[in-house]
């Protein structure tokens, strides 16, 4: 997995920071964490190919975090996409997206598909070969929830200095999924724990938008390799994240530590910090692994 942030400012674009967006990547495949304003100019800033789009997730409502998505549904028009478009997100999001390209009479040479989340549960809401993703509940004004990408297991490497010429394309797979191949007396043929090294363990990511400070969340992220936590304001600003529904920098880091997470990044900051020491040190006092999220910088999970 790796993951590019494209986004990690608050409620309005400025100079500095672009409203959220993150684009994930997992075997050849993107994910596109919402999608603010601005989107588009960083996709093609960090020369992302779209074609290998096939799932956005939403994560809510509030314009920071989803005005990005029309225009980007209109350009992937325009370039002549036909592969269908999954949108997980809200509900209400089908209804104002396909206003949009009504009243602009847009039609869409491919198909948009809209898969409703229900933001209050913790449900599996996509998976395909290699990865689960699931909905976190989170706190905020309106609904809203959090993603964890999941890896699934992966299959066992092959040792091929030591693999005999004659084993079958179908004996490998058996090895590979940690079964001994046997011979016709039920003897061992080829043993898989000499002929396979076990593959490193599976990864996973927590997507954290907006939200107050809420542990209900931390027995669902527990132990993910990488935590991308909202961190808007400065604990000296405690009340007014209560009363927007935010969190501090030292509240994501107290949910970072309760998780045993590895690494935590936090962002969507407020406007109003241009220098983000402070913010960091908040974090770190708390929870030693905290990074500042940077745009256009690629994070390996
Ligand atoms: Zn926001
Ligand atoms: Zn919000």
């Amino acid at each position: 997995l790796n993951l590019i942030v494209l986004g990690t400012g608050s409620a309005t674009p400025s100079l500095s920071r672009n409203p959220s967006a993150q684009i994930l990547s997992a075997n050849n495949d993107l994910f596109l964490i919402d999608c603010g304003e601005g989107t588009q100019i960083q996709i093609l800033k960090n020369k992302i190919k779209l074609s290998k789009l096939k799932n956005i997730f939403i994560s809510h409502l509030h314009g920071d975090h989803y005005f990005g998505l029309i225009g980007l549904i209109s350009s992937l028009n325009l370039a002549q996409r036909t592969e269908p478009l999954t949108i997980f997100g809200p509900k209400g999001l089908e209804q104002i997206i396909q206003l949009q390209l009504k009243y602009s009479q847009t039609w869409l040479h491919f198909k948009l598909d809209f898969q409703e989340v229900n933001t209050e549960k913790n449900i599996v809401i996509y998976e395909n070969e290699f990865i689960t993703v699931s909905s976190i509940p989170l706190t905020h004004r309106i609904p809203c929830c959090g993603f964890l990408f999941a890896e699934k297991p992966k299959l066992r490497n092959i040792i091929a200095e030591l693999m005999p010429k004659e084993i079958t394309n179908s004996e490998l797979v058996f090895l590979k999924k940690g079964q001994n191949i046997l011979d016709r007396e039920g003897e061992i043929k080829y043993n898989y724990l000499q002929l396979t090294k076990e593959a490193s363990a599976p990864k996973k990511y927590a997507y954290c938008s907006d939200t107050a400070y809420n542990e209900s969340i931390v027995e669902i992220i527990a132990n993910a390799d990488l935590l991308y936590h909202e961190a808007t304001f400065r604990e000296d600003l405690l009340e007014r994240a209560k009363t927007t529904f935010h969190s501090t920098s030292a509240q994501a880091a107290k949910i970072a530590k309760l998780a045993n997470i590895k690494k935590l990044l936090i962002g969507h900051f407020s406007s109003r910090y241009n220098d983000l020491d402070e913010i960091l040190i908040e974090a770190k006092e708390v929870f030693q692994n905290s990074e500042i999220a940077i745009e256009n910088q690629t994070y390996e999970i």
